[in-house]
């Protein structure tokens, strides 16, 4: 049997939102026994294990769970400044989870992503053009990027983040060869646009930043990033023409139904593609702050991309695996409910028609 892995129990407790000192008092425990058995320095009980088991929502081999930490490449979108270290915890603690979850459901299925090209010293811009010929994708706007994505094995994993500090991030798999994935916000507050960038942005860190594990990502790979997601939403190559035009609100209204993008992401493409000086873009931004479009632009009818791939793996598993699909993830029913209420619901209803039948 595997032993007692320190950084399980130390995932659950992020992923509550919870200091040391809470789990010790929720516990009936100790702040520095916590602390010893996160930090691998003394094994908890038994007692304790069941105890924390229960408290979280895991089975108790969840603790055991021969989990490897990596140094995380761990990327936020904008805004992460405005994050409390808690919070962030939570989130990327959740997202852990999910993920080792999501392992699961994709061995079970037998996906597994593709080998993604390496940079080999290009440029962004470079990447972003070899991706898109790569994945033969059509010159033009991206009609639906979370589907492009799922299409070419690369999971967009939503949960709500329960903020909106933070957009999505990209964080390597923990198991190599395991499926990629991409964790965006699912909050109903993000408009759509937005979050498509985003996925193009952290696609930009999958591609270009998956072999750097930095802790903290710097200006240049942000910026980097952020160039890859322009080039690829809008290919210089085929949206020079359309911001030939004076960009009159109209005309960038227009491009943004066309496009998908948002009406800042065009200002600043014009301005990448040296469409627009800078003087010009400076009363546009201007115009933008009055109409208070830098907060609120018009949606100009744009739908949202549902991710479909990871539900479709849950549904997958939870039909296969009936009532024993929480336990495979060392998830009590409970908890396997409340994370996957699509898949909880399913497997409620085909109980019901096994009872049905017994009948
Ligand atoms: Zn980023």
């Amino acid at each position: 049997m595997s032993s007692f892995n320190c950084e399980m129990l130390r995932i659950a407790r992020e992923e509550r939102g919870l200091s040391q000192k809470d789990l010790a008092r929720k516990l009936h425990a100790s702040q520095s026994d916590i602390s010893k058995f996160e930090g691998g320095e003394k094994m908890p009980g038994e007692d304790f294990i069941q105890k924390a088991a229960s408290f979280f929502g895991y089975t108790v081999e969840f603790f055991f769970r021969p989990f490897v930490a990596l140094p995380s490449g761990l990327v936020f979108h904008r805004k992460r400044s405005a994050l409390s270290a808690t919070e962030r915890k939570r989130i990327v603690a959740e997202a852990r989870v999910r993920m080792l979850d999501l392992a699961i459901f994709a061995e079970f299925s037998g996906i597994q992503s593709g080998a993604l090209p390496l940079r080999d010293g290009r440029s962004p811009e470079d990447m972003a053009r070899h991706i898109r010929i790569l994945w033969a994708v059509p010159s033009g706007p991206i009609a639906n990027l979370t589907k492009l994505l799922e299409k070419n094995k690369i999971a967009v994993l939503p949960f709500d983040f329960g903020s909106t500090f933070v957009d999505g991030f990209f964080m390597p798999p923990a198991e190599e060869g395991s499926l990629q994935c991409i964790v965006m916000n699912a909050n109903p507050a993000m408009p759509p646009d937005r979050r498509r960038f985003t996925i193009a942005h952290e696609l930009g860190h999958l591609i270009l930043h998956r072999n750097e594990f930095a802790e903290e990502t710097g200006k240049r790979q942000e910026n980097e990033a952020n160039l890859f997601a322009s080039e690829f939403l809008m290919p210089a190559a085929d949206i020079e023409e359309d911001l030939s035009a004076p960009l009159t609100f109209a005309r960038l209204r227009e491009l943004k139904s066309k496009w998908k993008v948002s009406m800042s992401a065009l200002v600043i493409r014009a301005q990448q593609l040296k469409k627009i000086s800078d003087s010009e873009a400076k009363r546009i931004w201007f115009l933008f702050s009055r109409y208070g479009y830098r907060k609120n632009e018009p949606v100009m009818g744009l739908s949202e991309e549902r991710p479909f791939g990871v539900t479709w793996l849950v549904r997958e598993f939870a039909k296969a695996k009936g009532t024993t699909a929480p336990a495979s993830l060392f998830l009590t029913p409970e908890l396997f409910a409340r994370r996957y209420p699509d898949s909880a619901g399913l497997a409620g209803r085909d109980r019901q028609e096994e009872c049905t039948r017994e009948e």
